[in-house]
């Protein structure tokens, strides 16, 4: 089939990739000139594991072509994928302005009959947004070409991302033409049919229910970490060990053991703006979501648990201190600085006077680029982060190390050497990786989430 995917971003990157091993003869439009050349010069814009392989195979079979060029965009796809940036607006709610720019541009060229299809993460109401932004621009140029918009949000994982796309466990399709044989439903489904062969995971339902769904279902997740990062402060002050809780709850098939994991607080692009904009959208109803308000209010103070506990054993002056800080990315396998909890910690431990060595495994050039941002107002500031090539080399001469981000690589490090290269054997673990009875062995100050047990 032919497909256009409008933002070539984590989303519609991996959406057009998957789409052409498939064997769809894929276009991917994006804005942005750097990215198109990235990915026209045989490389990939972003870090998402197995994603460069399926782009170079299938760029070199002539499936899928990287373009800036809109009208050839709109030209080319019955299907016409909108997954732009919704980005939080000021006051939280989804800045709608590059999923309304997508639908003037397919408006102002499209010549037949398309599927526009809504994968961006969009608010109850976007989809006559998009079609009344469409049939602006056919009135203006008084065409009576044909179009359907339908909403199919994503619910792939960053990091995760194309395993996700190539085995959903269901996909949502709102399409509001829910007549068998309607030309959006019938092609809708004629796309998916490859992933939908042995299980129906197809979940057709009104336009509305479907981009409420991809809200509630980002909103449940946030709430199981909020939750079990409220009781995890709580186990610190009682004595309880929080693993040994998620364990005993998470074995009840009524809850289940995922997203139980306390922390320093989730990040990332979906979670905090999308908690946010559901919130926004029951203030425009008058209503006021109270659960999912706490959720991001824990959220925000639990991106400074990490920083308190240091204040708490270093003071809260950290002139001449020296910190090793392991993992910067939101979460691990990605790239990607959205929201990530480590950028609240190195402002609080720099701001505070300290001096920071990090390490990632892949996401040091772009926190490069975002802490720019945020020491905007005190540049002179990031001279004292230092840029370690392994996780090591971030130890020496530390005060104490800080870990952020679950790497892999992080989880069974050689303690001899971390206790050698570390001024002081502390540890800060905000994703509990390590044992506290283990750590005691070894002679490490340990410092996790929820694990203060009382000996
Ligand atoms: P992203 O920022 O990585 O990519 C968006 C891309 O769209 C950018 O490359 C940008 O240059 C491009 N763009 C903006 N306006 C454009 C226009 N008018 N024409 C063409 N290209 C344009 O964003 P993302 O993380 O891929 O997210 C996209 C959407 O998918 C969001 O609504 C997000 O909430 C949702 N989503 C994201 C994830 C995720 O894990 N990242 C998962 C599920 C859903």
């Amino acid at each position: 089939m032919k497909i256009t995917i409008i933002g070539t971003g984590y989303v519609g990157l991996v959406t057009g990739a998957c789409l052409a091993e498939l064997g769809n003869d894929v276009f991917c439009l994006d804005v942005d000139q750097r990215k198109i050349d990235i990915l026209n010069g045989g490389g990939i814009p972003i870090h998402e594991p197995g994603l460069e392989e399926v782009v170079a195979r299938n760029r070199a079979a002539g499936r899928i072509v990287f373009s800036t060029d809109v009208a050839a965009s709109v030209a080319h796809g019955d299907i016409q994928f909108i997954a732009v940036g919704t980005p939080p607006d000021e006051d939280g709610s989804a800045d709608l302005q590059y999923v309304l720019a997508a639908a003037r541009n397919i408006g102002k060229h499209m010549n037949g009959f398309k599927v526009i299809v809504d994968k961006s993460t969009v608010p109850v109401g976007t989809a006559d947004k998009v079609k009344a932004a469409i049939q602006g621009e056919l009135s203006q140029r008084a065409s009576d070409v044909k179009f359907s918009v339908v909403s199919n949000p994503e619910f792939l994982k960053e990091g995760a991302a194309v395993e996700d796309f190539m085995r959903p466990d269901r996909i949502v399709i709102g399409c509001d033409d829910s007549t068998e044989g309607s030309t959006a439903r019938a092609q809708m489904k004629a796309l998916y049919m490859p992933f939908n062969r042995n299980h129906e995971r197809i979940h057709w339902m009104d336009v509305r229910s479907a981009e409420f769904t991809k809200y509630a279902a980002n909103a449940m997740l946030a709430t199981r970490i909020s939750f079990m990062n409220e009781l995890a402060n709580l186990a610190d002050q009682v004595g309880v060990d929080i693993e040994a809780v998620r364990h005993g709850i998470g074995s009840d098939p009524r809850i289940g053991h995922s997203f139980l994991y306390a922390g320093c607080g989730y990040g990332g692009s979906c979670f905090p703006k999308d908690v946010q904009a559901l919130e926004r959208t029951a203030q425009e109803y008058g209503q006021q979501l109270m659960i999912l308000n706490s959720v991001e209010a824990v959220n925000e103070k639990q991106k400074q648990v990490l920083g308190n506990k240091i204040f708490k054993r270093f003071g809260k002056d950290l002139s001449g201190k020296h910190f090793a800080i392991w993992g910067l990315a939101f979460k691990p396998n990605t790239d990607d600085m959205r929201a990530a909890s480590s950028r609240v910690l190195l402002s609080e431990l720099l701001r505070a006077g300290a001096t920071v060595a990090v390490h990632d495994p892949v996401a040091m050039e772009e926190a490069k680029r975002v802490l720019e941002l945020d020491f905007a107002d005190a540049p002179q500031l990031l001279k004292n982060i230092s840029y370690a090539v392994n996780p090591m080399d971030a130890l020496d001469k530390a005060d104490a190390l800080a870990i952020v981000t679950e790497w892999k690589a992080f989880r069974s490090p050689n303690f001899d050497q971390v206790k050698s290269r570390l001024k002081n054997p502390v540890i800060f673990d905000g994703r509990n990786l390590f044992e506290p009875s283990v750590m005691s062995g070894l002679d490490i100050e340990y410092h996790g989430i929820g694990r203060s047990v009382l000996t």
